[in-house]
């Protein structure tokens, strides 16, 4: 039935109340534990069933309940008290303030960061991504990607800098999980009612509804927006299931990652293009875009064709504009992870774009392929990504130098350390992923600090003033915890699914809050192989009942596992099946177990109440991976195959490696030796270590390599680091590009077009007629060498380009390897031939052997972002 008018009814507070209200607004309470005391103190069941959803619960709770609590001193006390943290969090002295002032000039020293009166722009940063993971009851997140974008939220919030997030509201979310009795994967969608969520809806100050419209083929599209408030920091989220929409349109915000690809192409022409409209519609107007994977890089086409229809730019001008503040963040490492649209399918949505443009078919599909000539290419997001960002990172070290060789061909003629894509380790907020307990533990013995203290700080000499007894007894509570509310879960599913009796009994003993507890849990995508400790069934059956014959005692192991598989993704629901058969094995059964519906909820306990936290991806395929670091963060050791973060973390004394790192050709022989250390670890080095006790029962080598988890890791691998590396690197160098750029109406940008357009021009009729060196074949090292080159510019002059000597060992296919550019210094023109250039520098080599030595010439610009980015070298 259709209603013939809709009301939006909210909660009727008493006024003495009204704090509640604004406290349930701003998603803070996620991480300020005392709010979710409060809310957990109004109504405990209410707080439990509605999925820790403030809003909801202050719609539904009793009348009466309310006014009993606001006749409660304590509770108004409580309050009081958690509003003024809010005010006081919301008002503190900012890090952004002190890093970037109006005062302090810009590292290049030449505009004044912050705020530039000429152009009137202050910093602003939108952060663009399909999905964000805040807390449990705003499902409109998969995984790690979107837990990453909210916590990158969270800490923007905390560090204060000026940046709002832009996504899509699903209506539907991402699934729940669960299992069916022979424990394959089913799936459910709850529709998620935006008006008992976090959410405002942004309005003009006429009460109407904030809307943009996006141009589909025939049509145009409308979407109202959503606001989340996190900290200061707003997530923005377009909405497009309103009239008059039709069906297919209302439902392009239906689900995350579901439907077909025409679907998709809907659904991110909505995130980039409606996303950048959404950003005017609110008056805002960013210094950097920020791409979080390629999901969202139709916003550079959007960008661009603004700036040609308003400003009046030429497309090659919008570009340059464009690129100078865009940024793009990938997250996978392998190419079957990144969105490829059929190229008949971008003309069809994006055509209208190639025609503004003024560019043919094939140069606007060039855009996002790797081979310009590879007409048969599909179109790349990554590649679109890539080519429209001018700072470009992977989420970890070796992640970074994945994606460098994974996209090498696209600066072909570079070596491969040198392909422009640097690394920014993820992190996780440490505030929300810290058990409570623990945080008051931290805060008490380190300092309130301790969340965002860098690695520097000596308050992490103090992790080891911690009493050992009071340390274990708090892990030992959260590990009694996660036991509790595993069997509660468990028997809450054996319900759901009409589960017998004696299965419901037998659940009520499951685990034992003593024994050493493994804990696995990550999406179930195969090459994450979540069964690789399961190869030798036997094994770890001794291992797991404390038989293993390398014991002297029995000390057992247990595990608790969780993940959902993709809808799709029949060989990931297959290894939840395997697992689940597993866990009935009635030798082990009480040793093992698999809690269906994985979400942030679910990682918060897991990773406070397990001792150990396993993972066991194919290298280099995970590309951070961030559970373990959360798991770190409440001092669990991690057990992993040196891949993601795990590579580049101190893994010896933090935790322990499986292999030791390589790469195999042979995934079957991969997982066996793989397997085998693991089982080893386990008997030789685990197990034996978490039970060596003292007369107190406290296992104090085990403790120290907790403690060493937090002090090593827990600054590290934490998002206060990397949201202010990403400011440092990233933010601020391109709000100061763009801000330059758009100065004196857009002068240097034309300016930098037309130069470009000169350098192609005329590139390759420069030539490196001759090169002096000072010495023969043999030199000894720190001897000095001066190298003479003359080269001819022809049309290009020595503003334009920089001239390198390139030197370094040369190795076994006679190539230089890891070599060292220096700059070398134009001189002037040769007396005897003014047409020639003479560029000078003297060098020496620190290091014997057989090194080699080459030149080449790279572009230059002021305003260029770097100088690989138009793609040009010249090599001797
Ligand atoms: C942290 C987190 C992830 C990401 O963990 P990985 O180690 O990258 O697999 C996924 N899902 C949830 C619910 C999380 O909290």
């Amino acid at each position: 039935m259709k209603p013939i008018r809709t009301f939006n009814v909210t909660p009727a507070l008493p006024p003495l109340l009204e704090p509640l209200r604004r406290i349930a607004y701003n998603l803070h309470w996620d991480w300020d534990y005392e709010a979710i005391d409060l809310f957990r103190r109004l109504d405990r069941d209410l707080w439990e069933t509605s999925k820790h959803n403030p809003v909801l619960m202050l719609g539904t709770i009793s009348q009466a309940r309310l006014r009993e609590v606001a006749e409660d001193d304590g509770f108004l006390a409580q309050m009081e008290r958690v509003e003024r943290q809010l005010d006081d969090y919301l008002r503190q002295p900012s890090w952004f303030r002190k890093r970037r002032s109006p005062k302090s000039p810009t590292p290049n020293g030449k505009t004044p960061a912050g705020i530039a009166p000429e152009t009137g722009l202050t910093d602003c940063y939108a952060y663009f991504s399909a999905e964000f993971g805040l807390t449990s009851c705003l499902p409109i997140y998969s995984g790690g990607l979107g837990v990453l974008a909210g916590d990158h939220l969270k800490s923007a919030s905390d560090l204060g800098l000026p940046l709002v997030g832009v996504g899509l509201l699903y209506q539907e979310g991402y699934f729940a999980q669960y299992l069916n009795a022979d424990g394959w994967q089913q799936e459910r969608y709850p529709i998620n009612d935006f008006y008992n969520m976090p959410l405002h809806l942004e309005r003009h100050p006429d009460g109407s509804e904030i809307r943009i419209e996006v141009d589909y083929p025939g049509r145009k599209v409308y979407a109202r927006i959503w606001r989340v408030q996190v900290g200061t920091v707003p997530l923005y989220l377009l909405d497009t299931n309103i009239e008059p929409n039709n069906q297919y349109d209302q439902d392009i915000t239906d689900e995350l990652y579901g439907g077909d690809i025409d679907l998709r192409i809907h659904q991110e022409i909505m995130l980039g293009i409606g996303g950048v409209r959404m950003l005017r519609a609110l008056g805002l107007n960013p210094t950097v875009y920020h791409m979080n994977e390629g999901h969202s890089a139709f916003l550079a086409l959007e960008r661009i064709r603004l700036m040609i229809e308003e400003a009046g730019l030429t497309y090659e001008e919008a570009a340059q504009v464009a690129l100078a503040s865009q940024v793009f963040t990938t997250h996978t490492p392998v190419p079957a992870g990144i969105d490829l649209f059929p190229s008949d399918k971008i003309i069809y949505y994006l055509g209208h774009y190639a025609e503004k443009f003024g560019l043919a078919r094939e140069q606007f599909l060039s855009l996002g392929r790797e081979n310009p000539g590879d007409l048969a290419a599909p179109f790349s997001m990554a590649i679109l990504a890539l080519k429209m960002a001018s700072f470009v990172n992977g989420v970890s070290k070796l992640h970074g130098a994945v994606s460098r060789s994974m996209f090498a061909t696209l600066w072909s003629a570079l070596p491969l350390a040198e392909v422009p894509i640097t690394s920014i380790t993820n992190g996780v907020h440490a505030r929300s992923c810290v058990a409570k307990s623990t945080q008051d533990l931290y805060d008490r013995y380190l300092g309130p600090a301790w969340n965002m203290a860098p690695a520097s700080d000596p308050l992490w000499e103090r992790v080891s003033s911690i009493p050992d007894e009071e340390f274990w007894r708090n892990h030992e509570r959260c590990r009694s915890e996660l036991v509790l509310f595993v069997r509660e879960r468990l028997q809450q599913s054996l319900r759901d699914r009409g589960g017998s009796l004696i299965e419901l009994s037998q659940t009520q003993d499951v685990l034992d809050p003593k024994v050493l507890t493994i804990g696995f849990a990550r999406r179930f995508a195969t090459y994450k192989r979540a069964t690789l400790f399961m190869r030798d069934v036997e094994r770890i059956k001794r291992i797991m009942l404390g038989l293993g014959d390398r014991f002297k005692s029995n000390h057992p192991v247990q595990f608790i596992i969780a993940g959902k598989a993709h809808p799709k993704d029949n060989p990931g629901k297959e290894l939840i099946r395997e697992i689940v058969h597993f866990t009935r094995d009635p030798d082990i059964r009480h040793h093992i177990v698999f809690i269906p519906n994985y979400d942030i909820h679910v990682s918060r306990m897991m990773v406070a109440g397990c001792d150990i936290w396993l993972n066991t991806p194919r290298r280099p395929r995970e590309a951070s991976g961030t559970s373990g670091m959360k798991a770190a963060m409440n001092g669990l050791p991690n057990l992993s195959v040196l891949d993601g973060w795990w590579d580049e973390a101190d893994y010896v004394r933090t935790g322990w490696a499986i292999g030791h790192g390589e790469d195999y050709d042979d995934p079957e022989e991969q997982d066996e030796v793989e397997a085998n250390d693991l089982y080893d670890l386990l008997e030789e080095e685990i197990v034996p270590l978490f039970y060596d006790r003292d007369e107190n029962d406290i296992p104090h080598g085990w403790i120290a390599k907790m403690k060493d988890a937090i002090r090593l890791n827990l600054p590290m691998f934490n998002t206060a680091r990397m949201v202010a590396e990403y400011a440092e690197r990233a933010y601020f160098p391109a709000s100061d590009r763009a801000r330059a750029m758009i100065s004196n109406d857009y002068a240097p940008a034309k300016d930098l077009a037309r130069w470009h357009h000169h350098l192609f021009e005329h590139w390759y009729d420069m030539k490196i007629d001759r090169v002096d060196v000072s010495s023969d074949g043999n030199v000894q090292v720190e001897q000095e060498i001066l190298v003479t080159a003359y080269i001819r510019l022809g049309k290009l002059t020595p503003d334009d380009i920089q001239v390198e000597l390139y030197q370094g060992a040369i190795d076994e296919h006679g190539e230089i390897a890891n070599g060292q550019p220096v700059v070398m210094e134009y001189v002037g023109a040769d007396s005897d031939n003014p047409a020639m250039s003479v560029y000078q520098r003297a060098i020496a080599y620190r290091n014997s052997g057989f090194q080699g030595l080459s030149l080449r010439i790279l572009p230059k610009h002021e305003n260029l972002s770097s100088p690989y980015q138009p793609g040009l070298v010249l090599w001797a």
